[in-house]
């Protein structure tokens, strides 16, 4: 069985903002090394020259995704609601750049900040998601924008750590333009197994990303990625699949705080980039047990 999943790269693979030099290394990298999609996010992103970056894109041949999570002080899960009216800012303005670029999938938590919190969310703190999911999701399909609900682990969000959480959460937004987004390192943290997740968010899943345990290389890791893989074929799944990889050696300030990146796991993005596609194209083509 062959899938044609587009593959695609985050950016901060290759670089560590948003600055127009920057967008062009790496929409020229993600070229070189055979990938469909570039991944940007939207964390830092005010240098971002979106009718510059679209233009190089559509030169290029890719496709693109935005992803971003919000702030302590931008926050639509929040009580206050000045802070919810940040986050929602935010939001609204990320959609607009979305489509800017050229993208029509906006992702991430766009339900929450990016920070370890010290306590669950509040029922209040939930009810005004919903609220403004629905408002925004509005708004993203007037521009032909879909929003992706990035299931994170606990140290990331408290409003959902499992599909089974972004599901119901998506139900109580209730518009056909949200859909739900899984990512391996999160799955590898929160779920039972790479497969029930997958078969439980069946044809809402409409973004993956593939990280090992420790944001590192592919397969150096424990990840069960033969199941990861086997399983998303099994369902259908044709969207894209999206690698995602840090390291100390590419630091986007803010997004790498966020994400407790430390380590110096590569130093090399083109190797990291082009052994991870062929692990992505590998597993995507030939699931494990079956043939050819
Ligand atoms: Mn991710």
């Amino acid at each position: 069985m062959t899938a044609t999943n587009p593959i695609g790269i985050h950016a901060l693979v290759w670089v560590g903002d948003t600055s127009p030099a920057s967008v062009s290394t790496a929409i020229a990298r993600t070229r070189e090394t055979g990938y469909d999609l570039l991944e940007f996010s939207l964390h830092d992103s005010v240098a971002l020259d979106t009718a510059r970056a679209r233009a190089e894109l559509a030169a290029a041949g890719l496709a693109v995704a935005c992803s971003r999570g919000l702030a302590p002080d931008a926050d639509v899960s929040a009580t206050d609601p000045a802070v919810v009216a940040r986050g929602a800012d935010l939001l609204h303005r990320s959609v607009q750049v979305t489509h800017d670029l050229g993208g029509q999938l906006l992702t991430g938590a766009l339900y929450s900040a990016f920070r370890k919190y010290d306590h669950p969310v509040s029922a209040a703190g939930r009810a005004n998601i919903v609220a403004v999911l629905r408002e925004v999701a509005l708004e993203a399909a007037r521009l032909d924008v879909v929003l992706g609900l990035e299931v994170c682990n606990r140290y990331e969000t408290n409003v959902l750590n499992t599909a089974h959480d972004a599901l119901r959460l998506a139900d109580d937004v209730g518009a056909d333009n949200v859909v739900i987004h899984l990512d391996s390192y999160h799955m590898n943290i929160e779920e039972d197994d790479f497969e029930r997740p997958f078969r439980e968010v069946g044809d809402r899943l409409g973004y993956v990303h593939v990280g090992e345990n420790h944001r590192g290389h592919l397969g150096t890791g424990h990840i069960d990625f033969d199941q990861f893989f086997a399983t998303l074929v099994d369902i259908g799944y044709a969207g894209p699949v999206t690698f995602e990889s840090f390291s100390s050696a590419v630091v986007m300030p803010g997004l790498s705080s966020d994400l407790a990146v430390w380590r110096d796991l590569w130093t090399d993005g083109t190797e990291l980039a082009t052994r991870a596609r062929a692990f992505i194209a590998g597993h995507l083509t030939t699931p494990s047990g079956q043939p050819g």
